[in-house]
């Protein structure tokens, strides 16, 4: 952590919780975290309840986000949700190249870049995802994916454009595994994407690009993570079903 960027946590609900479900699940975190003001928290749950969840967070220090959306203003395309969509819902933000994406759905770089540049063009911010898989690590490619995937998704985007955008670093390998990053293994590529913004923009948008960790971050672990320099937030997947669990990550000292 770095005083100059406030910190984000964030919930991934994934594809779990029914209405009646997320309703409990959003009063009780409600519950834990109002007052807190010192960082911004988002929730990200299904479409399906981002107006229970909506509803159970207006007017407080939470935010809505979606996990996904598609590219194209409105028309024939069966089964997607457009930025409007998820704005008229109350979305202040949206994940955008989540690794569940990339990996099962097939979203490319280039898809991502089309997600994110219509994210921001609608005035959505966007937690765009990046990591590497265990293969990818083993056979040192780490640097290089991370590399690809930021220059990729970022492409065409203008300094303004950053300012809305936080980048989420997920190694595969730690997502729903229980087998986390070290802090230092984490605080290394943190470091690695905030070159390769300075390289790309300026240092004003490298230095105040918030950059967060996830995968498996649990109340045991968030705190080592978020001492690094470089780690300005969590986005959590499992711990985020659980309200207590994600109150204390959320409130890491
Ligand atoms: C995620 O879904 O983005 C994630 C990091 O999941 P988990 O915390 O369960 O590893």
């Amino acid at each position: 952590m770095n005083p100059k960027r406030r910190p984000i946590i964030a919930g991934n609900w994934k594809m779990n919780k029914t209405s009646t479900e997320a309703r409990d699940l959003a009063s009780k975190i409600m519950l834990l975290v109002t007052g807190v003001q010192d960082r911004d928290i988002v929730l990200a749950p299904p479409f399906t309840v981002l107006q229970t969840v909506g509803e159970a967070i207006r007017g407080t220090n939470v935010a809505l986000a979606a996990q996904n959306l598609f590219w194209e203003d409105r028309g024939a395309f069966t089964g997607e949700i457009s930025a409007e969509m998820l704005l008229d819902l109350g979305c202040r933000y949206v994940i955008i190249g989540h690794s569940e994406r990339r990996q099962y759905f097939g979203e490319t770089d280039e898809m991502v870049n089309k997600k994110l540049r219509q994210a921001l063009r609608k005035g959505l911010f966007a937690i765009v995802c990046v990591g590497e898989s265990l293969a990818e690590r083993e056979q040192g490619k780490t640097n290089e994916v991370i590399e690809r995937q930021v220059t990729g998704a970022l492409k065409g985007m203008t300094e303004a454009d950053m300012m809305k955008i936080v980048v989420a670093y997920e190694p595969v390998w730690a997502i729903g595994t229980g087998k986390t990053a070290t802090p230092e293994q984490a605080e290394e590529i943190h470091i690695l994407i905030r070159r390769k913004v300075l390289a790309l923009y300026t240092h004003d948008v490298a230095e105040t690009l918030r950059i967060q960790y996830g995968g498996s971050v649990t109340p045991e672990n968030v705190s080592s993570l978020m001492a690094m320099q470089d780690i300005d937030g969590a986005l959590v997947g499992g711990a985020s079903l659980k309200p207590d669990s994600f109150a204390t990550i959320v409130t890491f000292t």
